[in-house]
């Protein structure tokens, strides 16, 4: 278990000092700005929507390690998914944010972000780039804040 929780841990830094897909997007269809008060996080999401499928999506922000590595993984992970499987994903990762409950199947490596659910200030930084990402989905909101 140490040795996953050091991978896990690997996993935040490499994301947060090398952020996937980060930069805007030219072709997106979406977006949606979310903020973070308690922590200072701030973040730009981008998504390229088509035939109801994430097609691509970016993000640009600054903010803790949490909230950038969290909002890199995700990137990586609802790229290709449908806005279905993508809502599904939210609500499986809100779970484990919240209860520290893994569906390792489902997860994958947003596991690594399991330990914030003890930390519940962290939470809101976890889950800043998939309440973004919802309320990018939706039409008509263009920002969203995790307060
Ligand atoms: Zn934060």
């Amino acid at each position: 278990m140490n040795d996953l929780r050091d991978l896990y841990q690997q996993l935040i830094l490499d994301h947060n000092q090398n952020p996937r897909n980060f930069g805007t997007l030219e072709t997106a269809t979406h977006s949606a700005k979310g903020h973070n008060p308690l922590c200072g996080d701030h973040l730009d999401l981008y998504i390229e929507i088509e035939d109801d499928a994430i097609k691509d999506v970016r993000f640009v922000g600054t903010g803790c390690a949490i909230s950038k590595s969290s909002a890199s993984i995700m990137t990586t992970v609802i790229k290709g998914k449908t806005i279905a499987e993508a809502k599904e994903l939210f609500e499986k990762f809100q779970h484990m944010a919240t209860t520290g409950e893994i569906d390792s199947d489902a997860l994958g490596k947003l596991a690594a972000l399991a330990d914030v659910h003890k930390f519940p200030a962290r939470v809101k930084c976890a889950m800043l780039a998939w309440r973004t990402l919802t309320a990018g989905l939706e039409p008509g909101s263009e920002t969203t804040t995790t307060e």
